[in-house]
């Protein structure tokens, strides 16, 4: 998608959003920093440090708000970025500082969440034509309301700690019950999972009550007012484009499965197929002289490694579901103009409006659309027309 068009991208409340990622990605920055290179610092017991997942969290995390402040446009670029900080990160730690070295596995970790997290972008990137792409848009514009003001940041923090509260001691009770518990590393991993879980859970909360207020009360999304006249602001000026807040129909629960079951199928067929294949070369060590190699490089892995391999085959699956997901999703939001999404009623001989709209694909292409309602219910779809037909 070309930025240049992007109305989610400029004005106040996108800048406003931005400094708050700012803000948010540099304290990651300096306590990372601070973390990685004080002297002496030993976290847990020694023989079994949870280092390894604290470079996967810490670099996946940092890449995750360099990406939201929306300076890097690019998944590659952005990787290369993030990977450069993890390295300096590494090689600094060797320029004598006290009971610090630098390691190779260390930075293997930290690029490891670097790939989970660039997969997890690539997953929630735009997908299809124009009446996806429109559904899309309008929710990051609802997003970007949410991110530019303090309340619901507040909110997030808020969440964030209820949930390291609720997280961060059931995973050592879970941990407990394991053979060899390291209650350090159960601590660290139920700390990141109950502050990305309920963090998710209030910005969703968040972005649906933005989008149903938005519906009815559309804003300018240059600056964020409540003041349309038509499309333009009365406050700043800028012109909004209203096709940007219509409250397209959501699919029903039973077709939500259907779209959901496939992707779903597929994240547990990978994760099964990447575990038999790992042991199937446990079991050909002694066999084939290659699969006693790569076996012996899986069995030499520094301790944690275990874990943050894990993370990485589970997360990279999910990933790959979502993106499946939306793909299809996508698919159907773009057929509403066929089959209404709302009701399923036959709407390809139901006649748009005359009123045009300009849409965009994926890819930023223009096409041009008309809007209709369902005959049988009333819920908006929008049809892209044959060139020169309109
Ligand atoms: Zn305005
Ligand atoms: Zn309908």
């Amino acid at each position: 998608m070309t930025n240049a068009v992007d109305p989610t991208l400029q004005g106040l409340v996108a800048r406003r959003a931005r400094k708050s990622w700012i803000a948010v990605f540099v304290s990651a920055l300096v306590a990372i920093s601070l973390a990685t290179h004080w002297p002496n610092v030993h976290v847990g017991d020694p023989t079994r440090p949870p280092d390894k997942i604290i470079h996967f969290i810490a670099f996946g995390g940092l890449t995750a708000l360099l990406w939201q402040i929306g300076w890097i446009k690019s998944r590659i670029a952005l990787a290369a970025t993030s990977l450069a900080i993890a390295v300096a990160d590494e090689l600094t730690q060797s320029m004598g500082i006290e009971g610090r070295q630098s390691s190779i596995e260390d930075v293997i970790a930290g690029g490891l969440g670097i790939f989970v997290v660039v997969l997890g972008i690539w997953a929630f990137a735009p997908v299809g034509g124009p009446a996806a792409m429109l559904r899309q848009q309008r929710r990051r514009i609802a997003e970007q309301f949410v991110f530019s003001r303090l309340g619901p940041w507040l909110s997030l923090l808020a969440a964030s700690l209820f949930g390291i509260v609720v997280m961060l001691p059931l995973s050592i009770l879970i941990d407990s019950r394991f053979p060899r518990p390291n209650p350090l590393q159960a601590a660290l991993v139920g700390a990141v999972l109950g502050v990305l879980l309920s963090s998710l859970i209030m910005l969703e909360a968040l972005v649906r009550r933005t989008l149903q207020a938005t519906a009815h009360r559309p804003r300018c999304t240059s600056c964020g007012a409540e003041a349309l006249d038509g499309i333009s602001c009365t406050r700043c000026g800028a012109q909004t484009d209203r096709h940007l807040f219509i409250a397209w129909p959501d699919v029903g629960g039973g077709e939500f499965l259907r779209l959901a079951a496939r992707p779903l199928a597929l994240a547990v067929g990978i994760v099964i197929a990447v575990t038999a294949v790992v042991l199937s070369i446990g079991a050909l060590r002694l066999t084939f002289p290659l699969a006693g190699q790569m076996d012996a490089l899986i069995q030499g892995r520094a301790y944690g490694m275990t874990s943050v391999l894990d993370l990485t085959l589970v997360a990279s699956a999910a990933a790959v579901a979502v993106r499946s997901f939306r793909t299809r999703s996508a698919r159907r939001a773009d057929a509403a103009s066929e089959r209404c999404i709302e009701c399923g009623y036959d709407l390809s001989q139901t006649p748009t409006a005359v009123e045009g709209y300009m849409g965009r694909d994926a890819a930023g292409v223009a096409r041009p659309c008309q809007i209709g309602r369902c005959g049988e219910c009333g819920a908006s779809f929008l049809r892209e027309i044959e060139q020169g037909a309109g």
